[in-house]
């Protein structure tokens, strides 16, 4: 298997695949970053940018299947490639998911409930957006963006240009802004069969846009959560691919879900799967794109997730981590360097039967001094 991203998703699927050697047998990455995280628990590497034709080519002529970690692979050459090896998810899910405005356009196609969104290629047509959906508005770059560096909230008349000029040369969309109760996501997937499974319904929570805690299962109704996981089935029936989907979603102030993106890969809220159930979401990837019938989804135990991330004003090598608790599972992504806010690890605080997730807060904020990122 070919996987094209080897960081911790990357290194989190060549774990997953080391326990089926029956399927899977060899993996290779490629990724610009020497020993990157996958290399080292296994993974061969070719050094190459993701986006490296030669080394896309290279790549499919040495593997059977070939999937990803990060969206913003050339869907044309992965395309180009599909006589060498299957592509999972195919180029054209990837194509269409990978660029916001096509994902969005797509899903209204398919009536999937999503905030109101126009395509922006001049800065008039910004003004217009601005007058029809009003402030706060989130102008947004199509393609390439991640952990929220795509977006530029737009709240008053004077930050229209530099909104504009923030995005340069840029594909741009404005969407209208979700005055959300909850941010949350549903791990979809769906096997090469057409066999759909859904994860129960967790709850996001983000600090300077990026993912920090993910409460499983989510802090709403079950009619939310249901409502929620539905809407991420008919998204899953809708848009044919094979493989682990990460969809994030909004609760509104009275209870409706919007679809704020799809993410065509196993997901950062996901990584509870680890420990709170019987498959992990990334089991259930291979067995996705293998075809493989998929995995028990149930939520087992109550459980959080929190990220470990470098911190702000620090950049270089740090000290091992240790926990001791038996209920916390730590994982490290094996990362040499620090870098302000780069995610180094995360882990699990898996709750009994009788924990609440109140409990398990608690438990977190206790613990929460012992996970600091200090300077070897
Ligand atoms: P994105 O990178 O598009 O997923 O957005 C990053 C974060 O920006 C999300 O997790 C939300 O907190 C926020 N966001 C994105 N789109 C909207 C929207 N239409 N309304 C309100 N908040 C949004």
């Amino acid at each position: 298997m070919g996987i094209i991203g080897g960081g911790q998703l990357g290194m989190m699927l060549t774990e997953a695949a080391n326990k089926m050697p029956e399927h899977i047998s060899k993996v290779i990455v490629l990724d610009p970053n020497r020993n990157c995280s996958a290399s080292l628990v296994g993974a061969e590497q070719i050094i190459a940018d993701f986006k490296d034709k030669d080394a896309i080519i290279n790549l499919s002529k040495q593997v059977d299947i070939i999937t990803y970690e990060i969206e913003s692979g050339n869907s044309d050459v992965l395309k180009s490639v599909e006589n060498n090896a299957e592509i999972n998810p195919s180029p054209e899910t990837l194509k269409i998911i990978q660029d916001k405005f096509l994902q969005k356009t797509f899903l209204e196609n398919n009536s999937i409930p999503v905030s109101e969104f126009i395509k922006i290629d001049n800065i008039e047509e910004l003004k217009q957006g601005l007058k029809k959906f009003g402030y706060p508005a989130l102008l947004k770059a199509r393609r390439d963006a991640y952990d929220g560096k795509g977006n530029f909230k737009i709240d008053s008349e004077n930050k229209i240009q530099q909104a504009y000029d923030y995005f340069k040369d840029q594909k741009l969309m404005l969407e209208k802004f979700v005055p959300f109760k909850m941010e949350v996501s549903v791990i979809a997937s769906r096997n090469t069969k057409g066999e759909i499974k859904t994860y129960p319904l967790v709850e996001n929570i983000h600090e300077k846009n990026i993912l920090r805690q993910t409460i499983a299962p989510a802090r709403t109704s079950n009619e939310v959560s249901q409502k929620a996981e539905k809407i991420a089935t008919d998204i899953m029936d809708v848009l044919k691919g094979a493989g682990v989907f990460g969809i994030e979603m909004f609760v509104t102030q009275d209870d409706e879900i919007v679809i704020n993106e799809i993410a065509p890969r196993v997901h950062n809220s996901g990584h509870h799967t680890l420990q709170s159930g019987k498959t992990s979401q990334f089991e259930q990837h291979l067995r996705a794109i293998l075809g493989l019938d998929l995995g028990d989804t149930k939520l087992i135990y109550n459980t959080i997730m929190y990220n470990i991330l470098g911190n702000l004003d620090f950049e270089g090598e740090y000290k091992k981590l240790e926990l001791s608790e038996k209920n916390i599972f730590l994982k490290m992504y094996q990362k040499k360097i620090s870098k302000p806010l780069r995610k180094l690890g995360h882990l699990n605080i898996v709750g009994t039967d009788a924990q609440t997730i109140d409990e398990l807060l608690l438990e977190l904020e206790k613990i929460k001094n012992k996970i600091k990122i200090e300077s070897i």
